[in-house]
């Protein structure tokens, strides 16, 4: 056994992402697949157990694990955690895996960097870049020309229209719609900020802001 793979966490964002694992891997090994070689890592754990049928354990066993090639995905929603385990990762010399469902629809001209976790039914549609480790649950989509940056988390069936840029570590709730920038003049979504469920932001939010309803505004005022 030459590789291994991981889903980091195994609360709800992980145990809703082994299965999309589980089904690259029967994608790209077919009958060769070793249900052996992908584990659950979650350092709540002090012994080996078993999640959902997976073997699970803490990250120092998976360190000690022997095989050379390791590829985790980190299946936790807050973003400050992936970064700090992307980067224990990466210093560690493990890669972080991008996995994305069958029922992922990746149109055009899309790039997206390492850590990618793309739920089914998701959509990028074309022309966008997006960062490290984004995370887009069920049914979500990203719209033509949109940029978004690193650790940004996704919740189930957020419509980001075209020409928004989404900064850093921002959160958009589940069932938040995006209004559409233009070229000249995209909509941003500053670092930090979370949408929350179900908003319609019409114009930019700041960075750190938290902001909710229809239309958006600041959750404190
Ligand atoms: N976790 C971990 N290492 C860390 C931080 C978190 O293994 O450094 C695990 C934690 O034990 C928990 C999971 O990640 O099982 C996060 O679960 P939670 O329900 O908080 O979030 P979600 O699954 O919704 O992202």
């Amino acid at each position: 056994m030459n590789n291994v793979f991981a889903v980091y966490g195994a609360s709800g964002c992980g145990r809703s992402l082994m299965p999309v694992a589980v089904e690259q891997l029967q994608r790209l090994y077919g009958d060769d697949y070793d249900a052996k070689q992908l584990v659950f890592i979650d350092d709540a754990l002090t012994v080996d157990t078993k999640v959902n049928g997976h073997v699970a354990m803490n990250y120092q066993r998976f360190i000690d694990l022997q095989p050379v090639n390791k590829s985790v995905l980190i299946a936790i929603a807050n973003s400050q955690v992936r970064q700090q385990l992307a980067d224990k990762l990466t210093n560690d010399g493990i890669a972080l895996w991008h996995v994305q469902s069958e029922r992922t629809l990746v149109m055009d001209s899309v790039c997206i960097d390492s850590g990618g976790a793309l739920s089914p039914f998701v959509t990028l549609a074309a022309n966008v870049t997006i960062g490290k480790c984004f995370h887009a649950n069920l049914y979500s989509y990203v719209e033509h020309d949109c940029i978004i940056g690193d650790y940004v988390t996704f919740a189930p069936r957020v419509s980001c229209n075209g020409n928004i840029h989404i900064h850093d570590h921002a959160y958009i709730g589940a069932g938040a719609v995006i209004k559409q920038g233009t070229p000249d003049k995209p909509l941003i979504i500053g670092k930090g900020a979370i949408v929350g469920m179900g908003a319609v932001v019409t114009k930019d939010v700041p960075a750190g802001a938290v902001v909710i309803g229809n239309p958006a505004r600041p959750l404190n005022k």
